[in-house]
């Protein structure tokens, strides 16, 4: 596989701030890769200097093969956006902003094809004013996507969303890194990161401190269970890292169902926030 996107030693400066301080990175063709990450961690000046929107003080970065900072319209057209929020566009509907946005690709998608895709079909010739916040993230997306580009970037794309509509949301993408779109996801929300990344990075003051599957991520899936379970009348709670054993044993003695019985191991979120705790300085907590 050749990388989508290869960062080599990224800095970025504002006055007292490193933004971003020496990241390196590499995301694979065809990948779902999530940046996890605290309030002003640096993901958005990351994705953004990836996308061209940012210049950088210093390091090595291509995208798509090419250095953002200079690769020109053809490489704009492979690339798709989905921004924190958008605005300025009242008094058009999702159908004539889609389409106007659609004739600017060499070969979008079909526009109620996407409309459908992003559940704003009963939207779709309403005045943007009057959609609510989710519907118009929806729109985002949709903008994102119109292009059929082979890397897209999302940045918080599901805030605002209700439930039902994340979900969808999920499938959308699933369905789009089924047909080879590189994703990179920026996020907030842990279960989204589970459920879509194939990895996820940890940044925290402009580095990456962390990199790995979901799963895996911080030795997660080598940490200990938490085997609960009733017996008698009282609950009880063991931690172990042999849970099947424990669970074969309970059964053997207790000779039947265990009463309420749950093994969990350390969530994702359970995780990440060991990971940003265990690299934080103080300054960084507040
Ligand atoms: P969030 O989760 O809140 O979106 P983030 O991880 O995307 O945060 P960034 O927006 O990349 O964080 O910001 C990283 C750091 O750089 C922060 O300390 C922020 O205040 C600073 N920063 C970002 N943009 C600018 C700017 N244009 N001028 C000055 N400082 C900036």
């Amino acid at each position: 596989m050749t990388a989508a996107v290869h960062v080599h030693g990224l800095t970025k400066i504002y006055g007292p701030t490193r933004a971003v301080d020496g990241l390196d990175l590499q995301i694979e063709t065809g990948e779902v890769f999530a940046l996890l990450g605290p309030n002003g961690a640096g993901k958005t000046t990351t994705v953004e200097i990836l996308e061209g929107f940012r210049s950088r003080d210093s390091g090595q970065v291509s995208v798509l093969g090419s250095d953002p900072a200079t690769a020109g319209a053809a490489w704009r057209d492979r690339i798709g956006i989905v921004l924190q929020s958008s605005g300025g566009l009242d008094l058009l509907t999702p159908r004539e902003i889609l389409r106007t946005t659609a004739r600017l690709y060499e070969r979008p998608r079909a526009v109620d094809e996407v409309i459908a895709s992003v559940g704003l079909q009963q939207k779709a010739d309403a005045r943007i004013a009057g959609l609510s916040g989710g519907q118009r993230r929806r729109l985002d997306v949709a903008l994102g996507i119109v292009g059929r580009p082979d890397l897209l970037f999302l940045d918080e794309p599901t805030t605002g969303f209700d439930p039902q509509a994340r979900r969808d949301f999920w499938t959308l993408i699933e369905s789009l890194a089924h047909e080879g779109t590189t994703i990179v996801l920026t996020t907030h929300y842990l279960d989204e990161a589970e459920h879509l990344a194939d990895r996820v990075a940890v940044i925290l003051g402009g580095r990456i401190v962390a990199l790995d599957t979901p799963t895996a991520l911080g030795g997660r899936s080598a940490q200990e269970a938490t085997v609960t379970w009733e017996e008698a009348g009282a609950r009880h709670t063991e931690k172990t890292s042999a849970p099947t054993a424990l669970v074969t044993a309970l059964h053997a003695r207790l000779g039947g169902e265990i009463s309420a019985l749950t093994v969990t191991r350390p969530s994702l979120e359970d995780t990440y926030l060991a990971l940003v705790s265990a690299h934080s300085t103080p300054e960084q907590h507040s």
